[in-house]
């Protein structure tokens, strides 16, 4: 039996789940505490493997007994930021997979477990798709908890803000549904303002009308990043909401999964996304293609659920750390910083240095939105650096530290909770009056602290 757990407890909740318990020193163990990302070393007291929200419910009440927090997980693609977990329960809620989808309502009803390309297929079977981001393989609680940058964000704000309802288990045991008629403190606080709330158990979310859109990625030779970073900042800058891109200096590794076009090359690349035809879509881009010839242009009317993985991000977990900053402005001394930053001269052991446009409708506010009501900042600037061993984690982060103080004239105050892995104090994402709020929120709902989350709040 593991550290001060009570035996007969760890009994009782192992005959009270459908899922499972997995204990210290148990062969399970490792694969259970296993997150996504790769460089999370996550060694908790006990993980439980989730099967219904009556688990969820058992697990906290056990917790509580034996003095434990408790770490809700779907995915672990959140995992580089939270703290650590020896005095706590995972609660691995990946087996919550059931996605069904309302056509008549516009909506979607998803477990905790879903992830977003669980839901793109089944949407796109009815005309509808999704505000997921650029990762298929991302989870809908922990992308909405964090705000959930996607696509059609700068059409319909941030995804947070399309969600209807969670269906919760908060920190005394019960299960609750958070909605604008229910718990509105909470239902206000579970969207954009991290996952110390109340565990979500499920969630439905709005889907919209979109069968297809013009999309794709142009990359050309790391050498002409100074050209294409400008053309592309003179472009976002006057772009319609329709149209959203990301600009990336990328490091291709040298694996064979990779294919052959990219496999070990350094390039500039800018993926987009367009809701109008291929026509108006080929004229928005017409000034990158003017600015130089593209080495690759995979580029074309696309159906909607390709969209999750335009973006070429890894299905597959892997080890890496992540910095994200908003920026307030992107001038040519900013473009130039960027350039400088992971262009042709650098030598940066990152698999991207990205910026991704913002605005319109992410930067508007409207009092019915949760706690990520908006962020005025026009641009995101993100780096991905692997870590296939703990000794690459020192150079990486040094890295990151050079980029944020050659960016620091044009980075916001605001931190963006679902890309802040860098800075895991959550009060930075938020106003000051929001802030305080969901301080009390959490007081209300867990007084005690139990909920343990990347980016602990309240
Ligand atoms: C490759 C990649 C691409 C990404 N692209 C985008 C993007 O385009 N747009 C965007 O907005 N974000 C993006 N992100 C960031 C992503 O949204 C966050 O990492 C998010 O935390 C992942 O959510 P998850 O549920 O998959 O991860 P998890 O690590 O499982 O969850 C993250 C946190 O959410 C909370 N949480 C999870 N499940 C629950 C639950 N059931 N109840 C309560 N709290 C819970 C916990 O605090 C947990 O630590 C990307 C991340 C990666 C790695």
């Amino acid at each position: 039996m593991s550290g001060d757990l009570n035996e007969g407890d760890v009994e009782r909740l192992r005959e009270t789940i459908g899922g499972d318990v997995v204990l210290p020193g148990e062969a399970a163990y490792d694969p259970s505490r296993q997150a996504w990302n790769l460089a999370a070393d996550q060694h908790p007291a006990a993980v439980v493997l989730a099967e219904s929200a009556d688990d969820v419910a058992s697990t906290v009440l056990f917790a509580t007994d034996n003095g434990l927090r408790v770490a809700p997980q779907g995915t672990g693609h959140g995992a580089g930021s939270v703290p650590d977990l020896s005095g706590a329960v995972l609660l691995k809620l990946s087996r919550l997979t059931d996605v069904s989808i309302d056509p008549a309502a516009g909506g979607a009803r998803a477990g905790a477990g879903a992830q977003w390309r669980n839901v793109v297929g089944p949407a796109a079977e009815h005309g509808l798709a999704a505000m997921h981001g650029s990762s298929g393989t991302v989870g809908l609680v922990g992308y909405h908890a964090g705000g959930g940058h996607a696509w059609v964000g700068r059409s319909r704000g941030w995804a947070c803000n399309n969600v209807r309802s969670f269906d919760v288990v908060t920190a005394d045991g019960e299960q609750r549904t958070a909605a604008a008629d229910s718990e509105p403190d909470l239902f206000w606080a579970l969207r954009g303002g991290g996952g110390s709330h109340a565990i979500v158990t499920g969630m439905e979310v709005d889907l919209f009308e979109m069968t297809s859109a013009y999309a794709g990625g142009l990359l050309w030779e790391i050498e002409r990043a100074s050209e294409i970073a400008t053309a592309w900042r003179d472009l976002t800058a006057a772009a319609p909401e329709e149209l959203a891109s990301t600009l990336k200096l990328v490091r291709f590794p040298p694996f064979p999964e990779v294919p052959d076009p990219l496999r070990g090359r350094a390039l500039v690349g800018v993926t987009f996304a367009f809701r109008g035809s291929a026509d108006d879509g080929e004229e928005l881009l017409a000034p990158l293609r003017a600015a130089a010839d593209p080495y690759l242009d995979q580029t074309g009317e696309v159906p909607a659920p390709a969209l999750a993985e335009i973006a070429g991000d890894p299905p597959d977990p892997v080890p890496a750390l992540a910095f994200g900053a908003p920026l307030d402005e992107l001038g040519d001394d900013a473009v130039a910083a960027y350039v400088e930053l992971a262009g042709p001269e650098a030598d940066v052991p990152l698999i991207h240095l990205e910026i991704r446009h913002l605005g319109g409708a992410l930067a508007r506010g409207d009092a019915a939105n949760g706690a990520l009501d908006s962020l005025s900042s026009p641009y995101m600037l993100g780096a991905i650096g692997p870590v296939p061993v703990p000794e690459a984690r020192a150079g990486v982060e040094a890295t990151f530290a050079a980029i944020g103080e050659r960016m620091e004239p044009w980075t916001s105050e605001r931190t963006l909770l679902g890309f802040a892995e860098q800075n895991p104090d959550w009060r930075g994402s938020f106003p000051e009056e929001a802030a305080v709020r969901l301080a009390d929120v959490r007081a209300a709902y867990d007084p005690g602290g139990l909920i343990v989350s990347n980016h602990d709040a309240g």
